[in-house]
């Protein structure tokens, strides 16, 4: 199986992981928080019609969901010669194939 590194969870980073899982592909995403934030409904809480955890997805819960890996860590560096990712606490490596 291909694997596919996504960095970013919000909603363009998860709907690439789910869409890519139903394509078959393994795929790992990375994100600095472990969760997805709804910014739409997110008008809604300064006028206190929801609360902060209404507008927030847990990336847990869409990767039990959707069976992909979730890295909850902050990316810092993206190496394309060396095709490495540097995290805050690890560093990822990749390949490219077509
Ligand atoms: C108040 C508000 C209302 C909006 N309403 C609408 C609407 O009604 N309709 C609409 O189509 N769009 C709306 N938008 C725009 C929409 O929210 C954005 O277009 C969308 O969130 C972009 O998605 P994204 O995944 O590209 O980026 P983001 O949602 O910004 O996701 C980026 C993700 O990457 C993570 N990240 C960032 N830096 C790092 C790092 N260094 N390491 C690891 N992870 C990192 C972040 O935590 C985040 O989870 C609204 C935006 C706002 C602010």
């Amino acid at each position: 199986m291909k694997n596919v590194l996504i960095l970013g969870g919000g909603f363009a980073g998860v709907e690439a992981a789910i869409y890519l899982r139903k394509k078959g592909f393994g795929v790992t995403l990375v994100s600095n928080r472990d969760y997805v934030f709804v910014y739409p409904v997110s008008i809604w809480i300064p006028v206190r019609k929801r609360e902060f955890a209404e507008v927030c997805i847990q990336l847990d819960d869409l990767k039990r969901k959707h069976d992909f890996e979730v890295i909850v860590d902050e990316v810092q560096e993206i190496n394309t010669k060396e095709n490495k990712v540097s995290l805050k606490n690890q560093t990822l490596t990749y390949s490219i194939t077509s």
